[in-house]
């Protein structure tokens, strides 16, 4: 048996956009600004990637940029708002104690740099509640930041009143929505949406590949200096096996999503009933307002890095924390955010499922969870001082 079910982490690229990278590699390999017809070609392809990508989020063309990712998109996003805000003596910005590190840590560059950031409560649901916003936006605020759907826990925020809000009040409004695009519907426009960060690794795309989408006026800043490339806000030249991929996997995501995320919501609905039944068990953040694929879970008593070595050792592969925080030993800030103590956060265990994932293979992680959360606990020290009454339950 196997499962893969980190697609929260990455995710299996599509067959339709490894075809669509085989053929601009060996056969479209000319140069986009090259004047004769191979690079022109190439230039094609790239401008067709940018009008499908921006008719799957109800963008204009000319508000796609291409980027290496998601951290890219994040960190040109913000430092361009920074910008902007800067030039009218704006230097506020307001965004939540759980966003991904390209956010987190952009900002602390920015404090470092003067500017004051506001970190607002995601509660125990992990959902931001859309008045705490309105009364933390100032006269000087440039920015919100707001991710769309979080990467560890899955909760998806109330964007469109967020966005609302924002543009009621002036303030930009950008949104890491690595985690949304082509899982769940996104319009920029009904949503209120004037910057957002994608990444073609999370949807069956290829990695080092990513998109900003910036509505027409939001004057963006040039991270890397070079040629005219992206009209002049992403100098270098472009990757077109991997644009055309991330195209390709987006077409196909978004054509298959209302099925696809309901039969997933019923997957994960189940896997979420039966881990339930583990004794001081939790699900982590909001069972409805949540990604159709996002199972995450805090079993008391165990470790969540033995955890998944014995999973893996049966043939599922699945997260604790997200794997950016793996190899360090704090526990996870989002798990913290949302209130749950070190210890607790410690034995967190995330199951993102994939579109391939079959009613068997839940029954296979249910008992398969259950037993290794048994079998851990029955050697765990800390389990039994919690048995014996010695340390109090906390779930
Ligand atoms: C994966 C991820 C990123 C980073 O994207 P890369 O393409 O890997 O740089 C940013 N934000 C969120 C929410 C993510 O899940």
């Amino acid at each position: 048996m196997f499962i893969y079910a980190d697609n929260a982490a990455t995710t299996k690229m599509s067959r339709a956009a490894i075809e669509a990278m085989l053929t601009c590699m060996e056969e479209q390999y000319g140069n986009p600004s090259s004047l004769y017809m191979l690079g022109q070609r190439a230039k094609e392809i790239i401008e067709q990637a940018r009008e499908e990508i921006a008719a799957v989020i109800g963008a204009q063309p000319g508000e796609i940029l291409f980027t290496s990712g998601g951290s890219e998109a994040d960190n040109q996003a913000i430092r361009s708002a920074a910008r902007i805000g800067e030039k009218a003596g704006k230097k506020h910005i307001i965004s939540t104690a759980f966003e991904h590190h390209a956010v987190l840590h952009t900002l602390k560059k920015l404090e470092e740099e003067g500017f004051e950031v506001t970190l607002l409560d995601v509660h125990e649901d992990g959902l931001v509640r859309p008045q705490e916003l309105e009364a933390a936006i100032r006269d000087d605020t440039c920015l919100v930041t707001v991710m769309f759907a979080n990467n560890e826990i899955g909760t998806i925020q109330p964007i469109r009143e967020i966005g609302g809000i924002c543009r009621k009040r002036g303030v930009l409004f950008h949104t890491d929505a690595v985690q949304a695009v082509g899982h769940v519907p996104i319009d920029v426009v009904k949503d209120n949406i004037d910057m957002l960060s994608a990444s073609a690794h999370k949807f069956h795309g290829p990695k080092g590949i990513g998109f900003l989408y910036a509505r027409k006026g939001v004057r963006l800043t040039n991270l890397i200096e070079g040629g005219a490339q992206e009209r002049g806000f992403r100098a270098g030249t472009e990757n077109v096996a991997a644009i055309a991929g991330m195209a390709a996997a987006l077409k196909e995501a978004a054509a298959d999503m209302p099925a696809e995320a309901e039969r997933m919501r019923g997957l994960r609905d189940r896997l979420i009933a039966e881990l339930k039944e583990i004794p001081h068990s939790a699900l982590n953040g909001d069972a409805v307002s949540r990604l159709p694929g996002n199972v995450n879970f805090c079993f008391e008593g165990i470790e969540g890095e033995s955890l998944l070595l014995l999973l893996d050792d049966r043939g599922i592969c699945a997260s604790s924390g997200s794997a950016c925080t793996s190899g360090s030993l704090d526990p996870s800030h989002v798990l913290l955010a949302i209130g749950r103590v070190h210890d607790v956060a410690h034995g967190s265990l995330r199951l993102s499922l994939g579109e391939d994932l079959t009613e068997e293979d839940v029954d296979y992680m249910v008992r398969n969870v259950k037993e290794v959360v048994e079998y851990l606990r029955s050697f765990s020290p800390v389990w039994r001082d919690l048995m014996s009454g010695k340390t109090p339950f906390i779930l």
